[in-house]
């Protein structure tokens, strides 16, 4: 076996979020690792100029600053309540300096190859002729770099597009919109479509129940964080469940959506 005799350390795949954090950790309790990034930058998929980005222009956090942020390094005091995608990678960049994970990030370094040996990992790195030897491998590869297209019987002669390709609302206007799904991506691509698209149509197979960002002027996520920890009266429980449920039924008849299933 040809390997480069690194059997003392460990390799993260991929400089996201996910990679960054295990980089940090490893390196407060000096585990010695190499964090290997195939794209040019760090950032996964809030780096809009690298190929793995999949952000769009009106992409912000849905979930709040507050409950996004890293335990130990919060966002910027003059950030808003949900950052921007831009925000975003610019937190992830201060973290990884803050922190010194830069020096221990390799960039355009591809994993092709990893391969569980006795005692570790080989590890093929494209345009490397050696692979190179770990005792631990983490995967932080990230999950939506490959779009999954659904195999929808029928023949449909128009325009196409994958959220994965959308980028900005210039791609959606003067259209007629169909957008299938009801996930993150869906609904923005719903309300941005609204500003600019002929007409716009949502299609979901299952009723969903649509959560406001805000509530009482407070962030969603706090709210539901706040009562998890100070829960209410069971009664209160029941009877304000039952509450959300009716009023997210009611608008959900109203605009012809079948009920919420979970
Ligand atoms: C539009 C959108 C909005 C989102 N909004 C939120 C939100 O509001 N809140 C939230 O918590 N989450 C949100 N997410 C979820 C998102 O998955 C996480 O925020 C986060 O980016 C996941 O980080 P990650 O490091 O696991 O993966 P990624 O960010 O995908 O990073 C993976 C990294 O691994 C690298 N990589 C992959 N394969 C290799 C290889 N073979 N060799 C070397 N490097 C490789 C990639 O280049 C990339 O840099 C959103 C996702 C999307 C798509």
């Amino acid at each position: 076996m040809d390997v480069s005799g690194k059997t003392d350390k460990i390799v993260i795949i991929g400089a996201g979020p996910s990679g960054l954090a295990a980089a940090k950790v490893f390196k407060e309790r000096g585990i010695p690792f190499d964090c290997l990034e195939r794209e040019g930058d760090i950032g996964g998929l809030w780096n809009a100029a690298t190929e793995t980005g999949v952000v769009y222009d009106t992409t912000f956090l849905v979930s709040s600053r507050k409950f996004t942020a890293f335990e130990d390094f919060p966002f910027p005091d003059d950030y808003p309540t949900y950052p921007s995608h831009r925000q975003v990678l610019s937190y992830l960049k201060d973290y990884a300096r803050e922190f010194g994970l830069d020096q221990s990030i390799e960039l355009n370094a591809e994993v092709e190859e990893a391969t569980r040996i006795d005692g570790g990992w080989r590890v093929k790195i494209k345009g490397e002729s050696h692979p190179r030897f770990y005792r631990g491998l983490v995967m932080a590869n990230g999950h939506h770099h490959i779009p999954r297209r659904p195999d929808i019987p029928g023949e449909f002669t128009g325009e196409t597009m994958h959220s994965r390709d959308y980028r900005s609302v210039s791609q959606l206007a003067g259209k007629r919109v169909l957008v299938l799904g009801a996930g993150n991506s869906a609904c923005d691509i719903v309300v941005d479509a609204t500003s600019v698209a002929k007409s716009v149509h949502q299609s979901m197979r299952r009723g969903y129940y649509f959560v406001p960002k805000f509530l009482l002027g407070k962030p969603m996520d706090g709210l539901i964080h706040f009562f998890e920890k100070f829960p209410l009266p069971r009664a209160s429980e029941i009877g304000s469940t039952r509450a959300g449920t009716a009023s997210s039924s009611a608008r959900t008849r109203i605009s012809a959506f079948p009920p919420p299933t979970i």
